[in-house]
């Protein structure tokens, strides 16, 4: 089994538009579990139209304070590194459950074994059979939860139950731990971009974190030629030289792709020869040709 990943620090590139139709299409040669860890607002499920199924709750910790037996020493406060436990006037440990990472550091370090072990919901992982080839699955934080590296946790874990030939992960915006935790073990990463100046700087950092796990990455240019200076796009085929990253695709832009992402049909579903869907076979045949 071979992990993909499809990532691109900034939001908003189409890194979902890009995993979906590349799952359509690498589903037609291999099985494909699509794992979504856009955790903060997954939607991969919308584009690919289908409704999330099969719900599992993601738990974590929820340290609670037995207080008979607390000795006030504040060992518990110090070791928090979210800022989760404060120490009240009375020097008694109070905790923030929605500020709480469930790292349990804090259950380990109490010299009295004051603290407990509680469990809470921060969110839910689905599993969506999309064909015979292709499967989804989701992790989705709940309203105003924030941690996401254990959403992502769960939900990559909940992919590898299913993942048989190749497991395509689309990873959340952003460059934090929580894209670490989504493209590790990847045999490959897929940075998309756009030509525009944020994307090429957000495109320096996620190919700078594949670098830093040993992956080796391609880039793929979406939107391209829309408003863009031919000065950018040089920019962001100097980048991808630095980082020995291939740029594989330049999608441009297309009426038919915004229709068919609010048609909820994924072009190389819809229209399997259309200019934008040739680009994604292409992309896949690459990908065949190395996995
Ligand atoms: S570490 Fe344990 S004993 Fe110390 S303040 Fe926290 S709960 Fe109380
Ligand atoms: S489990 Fe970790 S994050 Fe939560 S209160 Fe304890 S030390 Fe802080």
């Amino acid at each position: 089994m071979k992990i993909i990943s499809v990532s691109g620090g900034k939001g908003g590139t189409g890194k979902s538009f890009v995993a979906t139709n590349l799952a359509i299409v690498l589903s037609r040669y291999r099985h494909v579990t699509l794992a979504d860890l856009d955790v903060e607002g997954p939607n991969d499920h919308l584009l690919l139209g289908v409704d999330l199924a099969e719900e599992e709750p993601i738990k974590i910790v929820n340290p609670f304070v037995k207080y008979d037996d607390c000795i006030k020493c504040g060992v518990c406060a110090n070791v928090c590194d979210t800022g989760a436990i404060v120490m009240t006037r009375e020097k008694l440990p109070f905790v923030m459950a929605r500020l709480c990472s469930g790292c349990r550091s804090c259950v380990l370090a109490c010299p009295t074994k004051a603290i407990l072990e509680g469990y809470r919901v921060i969110g839910y992982t689905y599993h969506t059979v999309v064909n015979n080839n292709l499967e989804l699955v989701t992790g989705k934080l709940r309203e105003g939860e924030e941690h996401t590296p254990p959403a992502v946790r769960e939900g990559k874990r909940r992919a590898l139950r299913y993942a048989r030939d190749v497991l395509l992960i689309d990873t959340g915006a952003g460059t934090g731990s929580h894209i670490t935790l989504a493209i590790k073990d990847s045999m490959l990463l897929i940075a998309v971009t756009e030509p525009t100046p944020l994307g090429a700087h957000d495109l320096e950092l996620i190919l700078e974190i594949a670098k830093e796990q040993n992956i080796p990455s391609w880039v793929v240019v979406n939107k391209y030629g829309i408003g863009a200076s031919e000065k950018i796009f040089e920019k962001i085929v100097s980048i991808a030289r630095g980082y020995e990253a291939e740029i594989i695709a330049k999608i441009p832009y297309h009426d038919d792709v915004a229709r068919s992402i609010v048609e909820r049909r994924p072009i190389t579903f819809k229209n399997p020869d259309h200019s934008v869907s040739k680009i994604f076979n292409d992309v896949a045949h690459k990908i065949m040709g190395v996995i």
